[in-house]
C-alpha cells in the first residue's frame, strides 16, 4: 500500500503575517494524519517554515530548483540551499514553468535528478493542455514527458520520486479531470513506470493535481492509482486544505 501524500503548492502567494495564520491553523487542526502532508512555499519563506512547523508533521519544500549547484546563476537556488533549510520536497516542472519559462521536458529531468543528488523528493509535474486533450494527444504529451525523466533516473532514485499529473486545463479553472480520467492518466504513467523498474512503479506516488477541492478530493483519492493530490488554490486556506488531507 502506498502511503497518500498530500501537497500544498502555494506558488507566488503569502506573506509573513498570511503564512503565520495558515501555518499555524494547520498545524492547530491537524492531528497525527494517515498521509503524508508537506507545503511547498516561495523560497523566502523556507526559513519561517522551518520555525513553524519543525517537530510537526508536516513537511516542507520549494517550487523549483536549479539544474546547478553554485556559481554565477543570478536568481537561481540550489538543491543544497533547499536542503539547507529543512526542505523535503521541490516541484520540478510544474506547467506554470514550463509556459512562462520555457523548461522543456529535458531541463524538467535535469531539475529532478539535480533535487535527487541534494536528498530532496522531487514532485515532478506532467500534464497536457485543452488542446492536446481535444486532439487525443494526452497519452503522447504525458508519455513524452515522463520518459524524458525515466531516460535519466536509475531505478532506485524513480524510487525516490513523486509524479505528479495536473492537466493544464484543470489547473486553477475550476475545472477537475473526473476521478476515471485522471485514473487512465495515472494507470499509464504507472505502466510507463513499470517498464523501467516493476518495483519502483509499486512505490512511486503519483499525485492528482487541478482543481482539487474539499468537494472533489475523496473521490479523486479513491481511484486506485492516485496517490495523493498537489493542491494550489486550497491549500491557501487552512480549512481546505486540511479537509483535503483527511480525505486522503
Ligand atoms: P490548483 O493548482 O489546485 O489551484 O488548480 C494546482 C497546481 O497548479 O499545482
Amino acid at each position: 500500500m502506498r502511503r497518500k501524500l498530500i501537497a500544498g503548492n502555494w506558488k507566488m502567494n503569502g506573506s509573513l503575517a498570511a503564512n503565520a495564520v495558515l501555518l499555524n491553523g494547520i498545524k492547530g487542526e491537524l492531528g497525527q494524519p494517515t498521509c503524508t502532508v508537506t507545503v511547498c512555499v516561495p523560497a523566502p519563506y523556507l526559513a519561517q517554515c522551518r520555525a513553524e512547523l519543525a517537530g510537526s508533521p508536516v513537511a516542507w519544500g520549494g517550487q523549483d530548483v536549479s539544474i546547478h549547484d553554485s556559481g554565477a546563476y543570478t536568481g537561481e537556488i540550489s538543491g543544497g540551499m533547499l536542503a539547507d533549510f529543512g526542505a523535503r520536497y521541490v516541484i520540478v516542472g510544474h506547467s506554470e514553468r514550463r509556459t512562462y519559462h520555457g523548461e522543456t521536458n529535458e531541463l524538467v529531468a535535469q531539475k529532478a535528478l539535480c533535487a535527487l543528488r541534494a536528498g530532496l523528493v522531487p514532485i515532478v509535474c506532467v500534464g497536457e493542455s485543452l488542446a492536446e486533450r481535444e486532439s487525443n494527444q494526452t497519452a503522447a504529451v504525458v508519455g513524452a514527458q515522463i520518459d524524458a525523466v525515466l531516460t535519466r533516473l536509475d531505478p532506485k532514485d524513480l524510487a525516490k520520486t513523486v509524479i505528479a499529473y495536473e492537466p493544464v486545463w484543470a489547473i486553477g479553472t475550476g475545472k477537475t479531470a473526473t476521478p476515471q480520467m485522471a485514473q487512465d492518466v495515472h494507470a499509464m504513467l504507472r505502466a510507463k513506470l513499470a517498464e523501467k523498474s516493476a518495483e519502483a512503479a509499486e512505490l512511486v506516488q503519483i499525485l492528482y493535481g487541478g482543481s482539487m477541492k474539499p468537494d472533489n478530493a475523496k473521490e479523486l483519492l479513491a481511484m486506485p492509482d492516485i496517490d495523493g493530490g498537489l493542491i494550489g488554490g486550497a491549500s491557501l486556506k487552512a480549512a481546505d486544505f486540511l479537509a483535503i488531507v483527511r480525505a486522503a
